[in-house]
């Protein structure tokens, strides 16, 4: 297999027929025909160039806790950001690449006495899928500290760098897809008062414990209607604790589906389009999912190991 050379060749890390549950944060999916774990700047690049020469299908993802993955063979290269985690500061800002989950950006800032977005802590993202999706709580928004982000961009194989306001956010959404690939993003952060910071973060962390489940879930499976969250919605429509196999709408938080223990995607889905129905018959309200489904039979099997 010529991709399978390619990554040897440039000594990048790759699991072949990888259990996509293992890497989901919500513990679902079926085999991915390769995962590939690029350690740096270089390594995306040259992946990212190749798969894209090759026209073989790919994602890249961060630490999957906003995507359902399908339940059978995912018949792509999936590229993980997990291994790009660095940071350094310079001036008023955080450089901080994909991979970094924002909690530990955040417990850097901190070591390095400046103030972190305490309200973003809790969210269990990288910087690539906080930035593409905009991720959000306590009325703070990521896009409320990017400056800029380097975007590497596989039509015209360079890197750019694109201003805040170019990466077009609203409410958990931006124009990153059309872009490229996240390498790095640019934060705001300044120096404070530590000690108020982390005692903020500490609330912060606390709140969302006593408020949302603690099983694997992908967090609000819905965007909010207007300023009323979709939870408010599931909760008044008596679906709290309701399961379709393992998939259950969390007695803590209606707005999260949980994984009991043996969930499949099939079980979220069908869970899903249940509650968008029951939703809509009692309130005439029709729910959109904020969390990304990725269906059976979705990229070409062009790639399958024994
Ligand atoms: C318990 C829990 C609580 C949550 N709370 C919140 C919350 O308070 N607020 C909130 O907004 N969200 C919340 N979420 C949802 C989720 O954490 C966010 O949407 C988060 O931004 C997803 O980041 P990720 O790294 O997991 O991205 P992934 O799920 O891996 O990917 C999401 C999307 O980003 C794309 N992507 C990832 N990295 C890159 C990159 N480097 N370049 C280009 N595209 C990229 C992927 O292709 C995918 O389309 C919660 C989820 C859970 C499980």
């Amino acid at each position: 297999m010529e991709l399978i050379s390619f990554l040897n060749q440039h000594d990048i890390e790759y699991t072949a027929s990888e259990s996509v549950a293992r890497l989901s944060f919500v513990g679902i999916g079926g085999q991915a025909a390769l995962a590939v774990y690029p350690k740096n700047r270089g390594e995306m690049l040259c992946l990212i160039a190749y798969l894209s020469s090759h026209r073989i299908p790919y994602k890249v993802v961060g630490n999957m806790s906003n995507i359902l993955p399908p339940d059978g063979f995912w018949g792509i290269c999936l590229v993980s950001t997990c291994k790009m985690r660095s940071v350094y500061f310079e001036e008023g800002l955080a450089i901080a690449e994909c991979g970094l989950p924002l909690s530990l950006l955040c417990r850097t800032m901190l070591a390095e006495g400046r103030v972190p977005p305490a309200e973003l802590s809790g969210i269990p993202a990288t910087v690539g899928g906080a930035v593409y999706q905009n991720a959000g709580a306590f009325g703070i928004e990521i896009a409320d500290y990017l400056r800029y982000a380097d975007i590497y961009d596989p039509k015209q194989d360079r890197v750019v760098r694109v201003e805040r306001d170019a990466l077009g956010f609203s409410y958990r959404r931006s124009a990153l897809s059309s872009h490229g690939i996240l390498l790095s993003a640019a934060l705001a952060c300044h120096e404070g008062d530590i000690k108020a910071a982390e005692a903020s973060m500490t609330r912060v962390l606390a709140l969302r414990r006593k408020s949302q489940p603690s099983a694997p879930s992908l967090g609000s499976v819905f965007l909010r209607v207007g300023e009323t969250s979709a939870a408010y919605y599931i909760d008044r429509a008596g679906l709290k604790g309701y399961s379709i196999g393992g998939a259950s709408v969390s007695t803590k938080h209606a707005g999260f589906i949980v994984n009991t223990g043996n969930a499949t995607s099939r079980d979220f889905r069908a869970l899903i389009a249940f509650i968008e129905k029951t939703v809509f018959e009692r309130f005439g309200v029709a729910l959109k999912t904020e969390i990304e489904i990725v269906k059976e039979k979705e990229g070409n099997a062009w790639l399958r190991f024994a």
